[in-house]
């Protein structure tokens, strides 16, 4: 715990749940929908609209072995090879054997992908995969297709849902263990609709953190704030310097920021070719898969080759599939290229590498759980384990279905412990007013309160059968260390520092500058050395999340410096070999209470590492994740490393 609080006031209104998830992507809907299941009282609270997030974006498919001849076996193969020696194998074991069923499920919740005319679903290849394992939707709106299932049977089953509601900081008892969420329910102009949901267990499910860079695939809701509120926490998180950079995004224009249209993998899977202003296949040569190598080899040979010309994009071919295989294959694609004036049926397009996925995230162990009692991760706020130095392409939406499986049970199991029930009157840390205030988040109940109704704008949205209002109960408020806001104006800069020191080229030197630069951004942003704290931002949704990007940007540069190598999606130009000796490990790294940063490199590239206990059950019995004794996934005689696949794995990592 650090006692670190972003500056906000305080909560005006309360509930009561079991578990409270926060966001509403595919690892949270997931999450959701099984504790529902299980009988828990679940509240989702999420930034935006239900189906924000990268979820409702994702093109090119979900990765299973599902195809005639796939093997979980196989798909460990090319996730281990794609990760880049640190995977975690007993993480990747379970996404790829639970894998095949989690997508049954996701098919018997509504969602439906292509299939053949004999009812087949249809496999594609994407890269660093070695066979068609692919399920997509709609062609190449395969996260869409899932958004759309998900959030139908949410609203089915009566999930309690609170949209446009920011949530802020994790709330904890006199223990440290959790006990719930504060949350920004925004309405129409209102900055003051501050709240607590109370519940002893929270699922993160807050997706990337894309936004911290200027040119991002990720939506405008990836700022990160999971990892910042759990660093805040005092979790630890894993991996942060391992960004992908997805090597085929429309490029518009050396000035574009924000959000960008993906050229899905699946395009190159199709027979798309890369090429250079001459015409020239740059990639044959360099990867025996060409353009289908792992992405961080595609966008080191998309900059390499950028670099050689000294050009700003590379283009993509995919002349020959012709007007129906564009117009049925790939919509999405087809229209957003149109839109912004490019025809990829007669013309190639401009691409260029831009942030699309954090492999690393909130540190957890097989089951969802983080450093913090209560606190569980999952989906790309998580890190499991499961990418390594990269992510395998489409891995991620198969990572949120599992792992939010897993978390579920797990908290099923937990609440139903007599030994762990959370009395009702469990006292957060942060107080809530002794006034009993009404529950905000329902229209019926919520009457005048002088934070604003909650029916102002596009409020909460509240279905039968959730938590009842809570009275709330007074306790002892230890000060918080209030964390002064950055001014909203200082996002661009910290995302233009970020994409040009910490970008897909990083050296020492870049990564120094961007430091140095992000140093004096906070400085001037909190009115001087030091921080007086007289000029920081008031309090609302801007100057929240820029506070986020900006810690988020903090953490992953001091990552990127500590690791002297070049390793997956990490690439530094100073420190171009793989250093396995020195380097087969994961930095991990906290936040001290007086805010300064815990850098810890592992003994070795285990995962979760294995010198310290991760969490415990909230009643401090020991982490079954952690006992192989009590856990099968971790029983040496099933252990992934012996496995013919992973020993294959190895050994063609050894001659890479
Ligand atoms: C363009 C694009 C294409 C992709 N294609 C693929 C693909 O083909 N296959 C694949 O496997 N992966 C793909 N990915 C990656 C994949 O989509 C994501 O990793 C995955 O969807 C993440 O799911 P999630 O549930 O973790 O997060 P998200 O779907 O991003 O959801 C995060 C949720 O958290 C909410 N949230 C965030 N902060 C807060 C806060 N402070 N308070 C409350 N709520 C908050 C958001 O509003 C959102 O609801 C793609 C990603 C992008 C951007």
């Amino acid at each position: 715990m650090t006692g670190i609080r972003l500056h906000a006031p305080a909560p005006g209104w309360a509930i009561d749940a079991d578990v409270v998830v926060v966001g509403s992507g595919v690892a949270g809907l997931t999450a959701a929908l099984r504790c529902t299941a299980a009988g828990l009282r679940t509240v989702v609270v999420t930034k935006a609209r239900l189906d924000d997030g990268s979820t409702r974006w994702a093109q090119g498919g979900i990765a299973a072995a599902l195809g005639e001849g796939d093997t979980p076996e196989q798909h460990m193969e090319d996730t281990l090879v794609a990760g880049a020696g640190l995977c975690d194998e007993e993480a990747v074991r379970v996404l790829v054997t639970e894998g095949p069923d989690a997508v049954r499920r996701l098919i018997a919740t509504g969602a439906r992908f292509d299939t053949d005319a004999a009812g087949t679903i249809e496999l594609t290849r994407e890269g660093g995969h070695h066979r068609r394992r692919i399920a997509h939707a709609g062609g190449d709106a395969t996260g869409a297709e899932i958004s759309r299932a998900l959030v139908d049977a949410v609203r089915e089953r009566a999930v309690r849902t609170i949209e446009n509601a920011l949530v802020l900081d994790l709330l904890t008892d006199a223990h440290g263990r959790t006990a719930g969420v504060t949350l920004h329910v925004m309405g129409e102009g209102q900055h003051d609709g501050v709240g607590a949901v109370h519940a002893p267990a929270v699922v993160l499910a807050t997706g990337g953190m894309g936004q911290v860079f200027s040119a991002t695939t990720n939506p405008a809701v990836s700022t990160g704030d999971g990892v910042a509120l759990a660093l805040r926490a005092g979790a630890e998180v894993s991996d942060l310097e391992f960004v992908q950079f997805h090597p085929t995004v429309l490029f518009l224009g050396p000035e574009a920021e924000g959000q960008q249209p993906l050229v899905s993998e699946a395009v190159r899977g199709e027979g798309a070719h890369l090429v250079d202003a001459d015409g020239v296949r740059f990639m044959v040569g360099q990867h025996e898969l060409a353009e289908l190598a792992p992405r961080d080899i595609v966008a080191k040979g998309i900059m390499r080759r950028m670099r050689e010309q000294g050009a700003d994009h590379m283009y993509l071919d995919a002349r020959h599939f012709g007007a129906e295989m564009w117009e049925s294959r790939f919509p999405t694609i087809l229209a957003a290229c149109r839109t912004h004036g490019f025809d990829p049926v007669t013309e190639p397009i401009p691409v260029a590498p831009a942030a699309h996925y954090a492999s690393g995230g909130v540190r957890t162990d097989l089951r969802g759980r983080t450093t913090v009692p209560g606190l569980y991760a999952c989906g790309e706020v998580a890190c499991t384990g499961v990418h390594g130095a990269n992510r395998l392409a489409s891995n991620s939406l198969l990572e949120g279905l599992v792992f939010a499986e897993r978390i579920a049970d797990d908290i099923a199991t937990t609440l139903a412990a007599p030994e762990t029930a959370v009395p009702e009157t469990a006292a957060p840390e942060t107080a809530v007013p002794e006034t009993a205030a009404p529950d905000m988040t329902d229209p019926a109940t919520a009457g005048p309160h002088p934070h604003g109704p909650a029916s102002a704008g596009p409020g909460p949205t509240t279905a039968p059968g959730g938590p009842e209002p809570r009275t709330a109960t007074p306790v002892p408020h230890p000060a918080p260390r209030v964390l002064p806001l950055l001014d909203p104006a200082a996002r661009p800069r910290v995302q233009r520092v970020m994409t040009h020191g910490a970008g897909v080229l990083r050296s020492a030197d870049s990564l120094a500058k961007a430091a140095e630069q992000l140093d004096a951004i906070h400085g001037d942003a909190l009115g001087g050395a030091g921080g007086s704290g007289h000029k920081t931002a008031e309090p609302g949704v801007e100057s929240w999340e820029t506070t986020n990007v900006l810690c988020v940007a903090r953490v992953l540069v001091a990552a990127a410096r500590h690791r002297e190598e070049t390793r997956g999606c990490h690439w530094r130009e100073d420190r171009p070999d793989r250093d396995d000796a020195a380097w087969r490990r994961h930095l991990v790294v906290r936040l001290r209470p007086d805010r300064s940063l815990d850098v810890r490199t592992t003994a070795t590239h285990d995962f979760p590492p294995t010198d310290r206990p991760l969490s415990h059950s909230a009643a401090g019995t020991r982490d079954p994740a952690r006992d192989p004794a009590r856990d099968p996934a971790r029983d040496p005689a099933r252990d992934p490393a012996h496995h013919p696949a992973a020993q294959a794995a190895a050994r063609r990592e050894q001659q890479a």
